[in-house]
């Protein structure tokens, strides 16, 4: 399998990651456009410096079946969201995590190396792809990563595990870099967004966003062992009460797209963090049914559902950075009993 990111030349890969780095100055990273200097320790909605963190990266089975095979992902947790969502299953590196100060450039380029480092460590772990998991902040750090862990020997494809709200100039840099698309649209109202994800505007840049991430990677191709060799797979999660508007973004998916794009339906939502009513619950099986049954009448067929007696396992906790998921997770017969085609 190889990379696009090998496909272009070095100075390609550095040029991308010098001009996504020009756009920290006055950060337009993401669609907040907040318009701060991170290079200068100044900080916008995300909090984040030009310093990358990543919270815990470790090989991981809890993804698509595509994604997973035999080796699992081998995924970087990123320190920090642009988003606030109350439910965050991953609020404890998401929201809760301290206030940068200005690096140092030595503390800049060690936080760059070691990002690079724990890829090369991933693929030699035998992981079949390196997962970015929500990337969409700190897109100039882990691109400067990158050229350092091609230099490093990495060879195995990226996946861009994205909360959707991605902003396209950015994305636009990740043409040709990026493998695998693994966008949510979690919201086809954007007054939702902003009553439980306190952001602006999600429907619209989040639509965006993904078709020119289609536009980029076209539909999810498997290669003949089942593994993805590139493409996109929309994650869409479900909310009790409809939140989420699932009927309208499954047209969006069919209509503005194709019903033959790949979609993962996901049943794993649970009440953690803030989540207060009418999200303090499960979803029931009988909305479960009723979005399956959406999909079906808008002829999406590449599909990926979840188990709902198995949802437990999918909870990580990130007080255990080196092992966050929890043991039954993270072997490939559970992957099996999570996922259903
Ligand atoms: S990445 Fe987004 S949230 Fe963070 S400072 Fe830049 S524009 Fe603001």
């Amino acid at each position: 399998m190889s990379a696009r990111y090998l496909e272009i030349s070095r100075s390609e890969l550095e040029s991308r990651a010098r001009q996504a780095y020009e756009i920290y100055r006055e950060c337009r990273v993401c669609p907040h456009a907040c318009g701060v200097d991170r290079t200068q320790g100044q900080t916008g909605y995300c909090g984040q410096t030009d310093l990358l963190s990543v919270s815990s990266s470790v090989r991981h089975f809890g993804e698509e079946p595509p994604l997973v095979g035999t080796g699992g992902v081998g995924n970087l947790f990123v320190t920090a969201c642009n988003m606030r969502c109350d439910y965050c299953q991953n609020f404890q590196i998401s929201q809760l995590w301290k206030k940068q100060a200005l690096p140092t450039a030595v503390e800049l380029e060690r936080t760059y190396q070691s990002t690079a480092e724990q890829m090369v460590r991933l693929q030699k772990e035998g992981v079949h792809f390196i997962g970015w998991v929500s990337p969409s902040h700190v897109v100039p750090g882990l691109l400067k990563s990158l050229v350092l862990a091609r230099d490093m020997g990495l060879r195995i494809p990226i996946i861009y595990n994205t909360n959707g709200y991605d902003a396209l100039p950015t994305l636009k840099l990740l043409d040709g870099v990026v493998d695998i698309y693994l966008p949510d649209l979690k919201y086809a109202h954007s007054a939702t967004a902003k009553k439980i994800s306190h952001i602006q505007e999600y429907a619209e840049f989040s639509r965006e966003a993904v078709l020119e991430m289609y536009r980029q990677v076209g539909p999810l191709v498997l290669g003949e062992d089942g593994l993805a060799l590139h493409g996109l797979l929309v994650r869409h999660l479900l909310l009790p009460e409809g939140l989420a508007g699932t009927w309208e973004t499954l047209c969006f998916i069919a209509l503005e797209m194709s019903p033959s794009v790949s979609l993962s339906l996901m049943s794993q939502y649970r009440p953690v963090h803030k989540a207060r009513f009418p999200l303090n619950r499960e979803i029931t099986i009988e909305e479960y049914e009723s979005a399956i049954a959406m999909t079906r009448e808008l002829g999406i067929e590449n599909l990926y559902l979840q188990s709902m007696a198995n949802k437990v396992h999918n909870l990580p906790n990130f007080d255990n950075t080196e092992n966050p998921f929890p043991l039954d997770c993270t072997q490939n017969q559970d992957n099996a009993a999570v996922w259903q085609l």
